[in-house]
């Protein structure tokens, strides 16, 4: 069977990926290839900083690979946290780039936000890119306790709900990561 490297420490995202491949390929993270190095992420964009990682890893390994970055666009900051989202407050955590957020966002009446996901492939030395994105708007309070990161106070177009308070089935039907994945999934089972 084709081996693929999903270039992620996430051994959650991993197993997700697995099963969905499962039969045609083989799919190892970065520990399964013995890769302990914390890539940089560097880049400018979701794209770049996707991109980097596949890049490593071809580099290095010389093995097919892709990856995934991630992250949250508010217009009324000029799309930002964006590719900082991780770390949006420093080092900190989920809960602190949260408020930060809900801090810069107070007063303000444009509420406009999106979740992006980029993923890189590079196979058999062609490099592409599929992209996910869904559109919502940014609550003044957090609500739920679902999920992760920026959720509680993201609600998606045409629901009245947060990601938070969507079990993590409803959240992968629409997500912007499932449907990055799913084109990803699309594409790699169109080769197999
Ligand atoms: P990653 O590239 O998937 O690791 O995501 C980078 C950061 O973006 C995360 O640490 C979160 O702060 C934010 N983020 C990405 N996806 C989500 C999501 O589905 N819900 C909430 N926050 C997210």
């Amino acid at each position: 069977m084709r081996e693929l490297v999903f270039a992620t420490n996430n051994q959650h995202k991993t197993e997700e990926v697995r099963r969905l491949l499962e039969g045609q390929y083989t799919v190892l993270n970065l520990s399964d290839i013995g890769c302990t190095t914390d890539i940089p992420e560097t880049g400018h964009t979701f794209a770049e900083n996707a991109e980097l990682k596949t890049a490593y890893v071809v580099e290095h390994y010389q093995l097919d690979c892709f990856a995934d970055d991630s992250g949250l666009e508010v217009e009324a900051l000029d799309q930002e946290p964006g590719i900082y989202s991780a770390r949006y407050a420093g080092q900190r955590g989920d809960a602190e780039n949260l408020q930060l957020v809900l801090q810069k966002m107070e007063g303000q009446s444009n509420r406009k936000a999106r979740f992006r996901t980029v993923i890189s492939l590079v196979q058999n030395q062609t490099k592409y890119l599929f992209e996910g994105m869904i559109e919502g708007t940014l609550r003044e309070e957090a609500s739920g306790a679902q999920g992760f990161g920026y959720d509680p106070i993201f609600q998606p177009n045409g629901y009245n709900i947060t990601f938070a308070e969507m079990s993590m089935a409803e959240k992968n039907e629409i997500s912007h990561r499932a449907q990055a994945m799913k084109k990803l999934i699309a594409f790699l089972k169109a080769q197999a």
